[in-house]
């Protein structure tokens, strides 16, 4: 499965580029307007400026000297001549370069600044050409250093907060999404141990948000599977119970029979009694076998035992069923095996493994049983060169009452229990149990201990 990022980081993407692009936008609207203000405030003052000293000199030009106050007054403005020639004010030696023309405030460029120049002529008598120039010259690069203030501040303090943002966002998100961390190693450690009783760790202190509501009601889903799993294994274990006492009347009664029948019709019939009062009694006691270990009712008694001899009573007790297949079963146990472990348990989970090799094992074939130790387990492997399992049952063949269609044989009374069964007795004993198949070549299984 691809693996995307994770809905936190997609959160954190998410808004913080919002926030760029928002504080982009807002940046450069932030940068124009101050820009035109700037201008508009330069043109305004420029404007203003050139009218007051017009106003103030008056129609009686010969006095501009003394009717205007040279330091103050002439803030940004000058006067110069018909021919361009500076008189009076504040002179900017850029500015007395630019040429002279009568209209509104315009933008004008000298030695690389940017200014607002407004430019009248008075003459000195009304409809003459002798007169002079008030000009009124505003740098644009000082009108500007708000906006550029603004802008540069703004440069430093947005990739900052854009950086608080993130992280402050991104440890927000990650702490909402603590619970769900929570419910996935709840999820996972279920399904690897499969430990119903395991719940959902909440934090009390944390807010009764969904993910809470989530967590309590999942758990709350958890208990009532628990208490149906463990309703449905009492059951198990009660029936399976119950059934015993039948059972072992039926199959006492049936060998009774057995030994009265008078002729072969009557034997018949007491013999398929009993061999069925014996499949179902087989049948009982696994279920109640599995139900304990589900219920861990199941007790060890471990003592030491011998490997080989074990090995020895699970082949003599499926010689039988074997000679009628023309099965040969050979043993391979080095001397002296001893295993810590529970004697009829182990006892049981051979004779499963075997019984199955002859099951499934071909005619005039052959079944292998050995034992060798490897560390500190032991490990018996049964080996057959029988039907074989396909690749994709093996996973299957654990399961209870699990039987490949093709593999079933009545002779032999398959219920599904068996490897169940030794694969809970195996991890009982702390170890495992494991298969390897080539369908029609055969099947080898190893018990680890
Ligand atoms: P069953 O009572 O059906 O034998 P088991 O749990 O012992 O139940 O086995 C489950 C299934 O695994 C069997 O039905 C069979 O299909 C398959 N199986 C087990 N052992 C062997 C084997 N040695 N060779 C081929 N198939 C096997």
């Amino acid at each position: 499965m691809k693996k995307t990022a994770s809905v936190k980081t997609r959160i954190t993407i998410w808004y913080t580029s919002l926030m760029f692009v928002l504080t982009a936008v807002v940046l450069t609207a932030v940068g124009t307007l101050a820009y035109r203000l700037s201008i508009d405030n330069a043109e305004k003052g420029v404007t203003l400026q050139v009218t007051r000293i017009c106003e103030k000199i008056g129609k009686h030009h010969q006095d501009i000297f003394k009717s205007v106050d040279n330091g103050k007054e002439f803030k940004n403005v000058s006067i110069y001549d018909a021919g361009g020639n500076y008189i009076a004010g504040q002179y900017v030696y850029d500015v007395a370069a630019i040429k002279f023309k009568e209209g509104a405030p315009r933008r004008e460029t000298a030695d690389g600044k940017e200014y607002i120049i407004y430019d009248v002529f008075r003459p000195f008598m009304p409809g003459k050409r002798e007169g002079f120039w008030v000009r009124g010259a505003e740098s644009l690069n000082s009108a500007m250093v708000f906006g550029r203030l603004a802008t540069g501040v703004m440069i430093v303090f947005i990739p900052l907060i854009l950086l608080l943002a993130t992280l402050g966002g991104y440890f927000i998100t990650k702490k909402a999404f603590l619970p769900v961390n929570s419910i996935i190693a709840t999820a996972k450690h279920i399904t690897a141990e499969g430990d119903m009783s395991e719940r959902i760790l909440i934090d009390p202190a944390a807010k009764h948000d969904e993910l809470y509501d989530l967590s309590v009601t999942l758990n709350q889903m958890l208990a009532k599977t628990e208490s149906l799993i463990l309703r449905e294994k009492q059951f198990t274990s009660d029936a399976s119970h119950e059934l015993r006492t039948p059972i072992s009347v039926i199959l006492a009664q049936g060998e009774y029979l057995l030994d009265i029948a008078e002729n072969d019709k009557e034997k018949e019939l007491a013999e398929n009694i009993v061999q069925k009062a014996k499949q179902l009694s087989k049948l009982v006691s696994r279920l109640l076998l599995l139900a304990r270990m589900d219920q861990n009712r199941q007790k060890l008694f471990k003592e030491k035992v011998n490997i080989g001899a074990a090995i020895d009573i699970a082949a003599e007790n499926l010689r039988d069923a074997a000679n009628k297949k023309h099965i040969m079963i050979f043993t391979d146990v080095p001397e002296e095996i001893v295993a810590e472990a529970d004697e009829a348990l182990l006892l049981s989970a051979i004779t499963n493994l075997v019984s199955n090799a002859v099951k499934y094992g071909k005619e005039y074939g052959k079944v292998i049983v050995s034992a060798y130790k490897s560390g500190s387990k032991t490990e018996i492997a049964v080996e057959d060169d029988g039907i074989g399992i396909s690749s994709e049952n093996t996973d299957k063949i654990w399961e209870r009452f699990y039987r490949a269609d093709e593999a079933r044989n009545d002779e032999f009374a398959s219920c599904g229990l068996g490897l169940a069964t030794v694969k809970g007795i195996a991890e009982m004993h702390g170890g495992s149990v494991e298969v390897k198949s080539t369908l029609g070549v055969g099947t080898r299984f190893v018990l680890r201990i």
